[in-house]
């Protein structure tokens, strides 16, 4: 018998021991009945992603009594970190490294999965209602849902349809799933020609170093297999995003007859029978600013495959929640703390906050342990001064690949800290490593990457 099945038999002891039910699930019971029933000790966390399940285990780490149950509407865990590296072709990335099951960290620590969607809550009843798990009393409720795509203001002549259709054929895959695998089969599948990538042309968005990572890990494959064609950025940062000198440090270093940058542009359309995006494309900073229509130049083109990325807003939970948000449904914030500025019962987590840190796997992860040190607290009648430990030095890390060979990587750390605005604020710094020959990127930052990787699924499921 291997070693990982003799301790795959380990773990199933545990499960015996440790396994806990939902606080109080039912499919029968109204409202009212069921939130009478939750222990004084009930949290429920909404979403399973890095914020989500990273919680669970903390607050079971810290207090065996606190009951904790986790609703997540995906029956898999995929990751969007260091998905790059998978469409890019990198062998040292498989489908399998990104894939986790949610029951081995529930059964290992005494919490409850429950796979099933959120489709309303009731604050004052305290308790949420699910598709497939009846209804779930909390005392204290944790969200962590994530984003949701914002087609609809920045293409507001596309109806429903259309949506579906752009959303299908150039996936945006900020979330994991079908996104990624549709994406990662075109790639595959290309011929000669152009791969388009379209960062969110505007506002707070997931990760903003992926679309960029992104655009070296295709143009890593194209190179690697022999494909005649470019990866053509269309942005509206001219230059000014998430790691940018480093990134076009690479670029040209690496891929320079490759990857074209566009700097101002705003999409018209995407005719995915056709494979052509119309686009316009502005001189200068200042047309484009100025929305100068008239100075762009019109342009139709034909793609191979195209990452289309629509702006980003919250998810859909926070205004369930009727929680207070700002106008892209991120939450309002109690102070420097995670707890919601409308219910001191009700904390959010991850990329779902109005914080001014970036919205980062490695965030989510520093920031559910913090919300977990305020949740105990709260629970246990103790003081959580949310300022603790601030400002807190790299509280973020992030690595983007930008070489396949050999494997080279750049990164970002962040300072987080009080600003006197009173919420929580990240500056970052772009460090050139010592091995690097006076470059941003070198093979030990991708040696890193990897091992921040481990270590952050380590984070989630050991
Ligand atoms: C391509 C890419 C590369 C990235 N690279 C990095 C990186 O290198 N480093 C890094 O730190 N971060 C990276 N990130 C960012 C990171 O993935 C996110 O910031 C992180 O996942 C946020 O965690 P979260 O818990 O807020 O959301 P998620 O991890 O998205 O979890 C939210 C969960 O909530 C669930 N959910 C939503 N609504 C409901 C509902 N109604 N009912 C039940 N469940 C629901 C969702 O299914 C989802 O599983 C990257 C992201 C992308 C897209």
């Amino acid at each position: 018998m291997s070693m990982e099945r003799r301790d795959l038999f380990k773990l199933a002891g545990v499960a015996a021991a440790a396994a806990v039910l939902p606080a109080v699930v039912t499919t029968s019971a109204s409202a009212a009945e069921v939130a009478k029933k939750a222990s004084g000790k009930s949290v429920v966390i909404v979403g399973g992603g890095w914020g989500g399940l990273t919680m669970a285990k903390e607050l079971r780490k810290q207090d065996k009594s606190i009951e904790v149950t986790v609703v997540e509407k995906k029956d898999i865990f995929m990751s969007c970190p260091i998905s790059s590296l998978y469409l890019g072709g990198l062998e040292s990335v498989t489908l399998d490294k990104l894939t986790y099951d949610f029951y081995a960290p529930a059964v290992k620590h005494g919490y409850s999965f429950v796979q099933s969607e959120v489709t309303a809550i009731d604050r004052k009843a305290k308790n949420i209602t699910t598709t497939t798990a009846g209804v779930i009393a909390y005392d204290i409720l944790v969200l962590s849902p994530g984003i949701a795509y914002d087609y609809e203001t920045q293409f507001p002549t596309w109806d429903a349809a259309k949506i579906q259709n752009v959303a299908q054929a150039c996936p945006a895959a900020l979330m994991p799933g079908s996104e990624h695998l549709a994406l990662k089969r075109q790639i595959d599948n290309m011929d000669d020609g152009d791969v388009i990538i379209v960062p969110p042309a505007a506002g707070k968005y997931r990760c903003p170093p992926a679309p960029y990572e992104r655009t070296a890990m295709v143009a890593n494959f194209i190179k690697q297999e022999g494909i005649k064609g470019k990866v053509i950025v269309l942005d509206t940062r001219g230059g000014k995003f998430a790691k940018g000198a480093a990134f076009q440090e690479s670029w040209a270093d690496l891929f320079g007859d490759i990857i074209e940058y566009k700097g101002f542009t705003k999409i018209l359309d995407v005719d995915t029978a056709k494979k052509e995006i119309t686009y316009l494309e502005f001189p200068d900073a200042a047309t484009y600013e100025e929305g100068d229509e008239d100075e762009a130049k019109k342009v139709v083109k034909k793609y191979q495959v195209c990452n289309l990325i629509p702006n980003n807003k919250c998810s859909p939970v926070t205004k369930m929640a009727d929680i207070k948000t700002n106008g892209a449904g991120y939450a309002l914030m109690d102070g420097y703390s995670f707890r919601s500025a409308s219910d001191k019962n009700v904390y959010v987590i991850g990329d779902a906050v109005s914080h001014g840190i970036p919205p980062s796997g490695q965030t989510a992860i520093w920031g559910a342990k913090r919300a977990a040190n305020q949740i105990v607290a709260q629970i246990n009648g103790k003081a959580n001064d949310p300022k603790e430990g601030l400002p807190a030095k790299a509280a973020n890390v992030c690595y983007s690949m930008v070489g396949g060979s050999p494997e080279e990587a750049i990164m970002v750390t962040h300072e987080f800290s009080a600003d006197p605005s009173g919420v929580l604020n990240g500056a970052g710094n772009v460090p050139k490593p010592a091995d690097g020959n006076g470059k941003f990127r070198s093979k030990g930052t991708g040696k890193a990457l990897h091992e921040w990787f481990e270590g952050s699924m380590r984070e989630l499921f050991s």
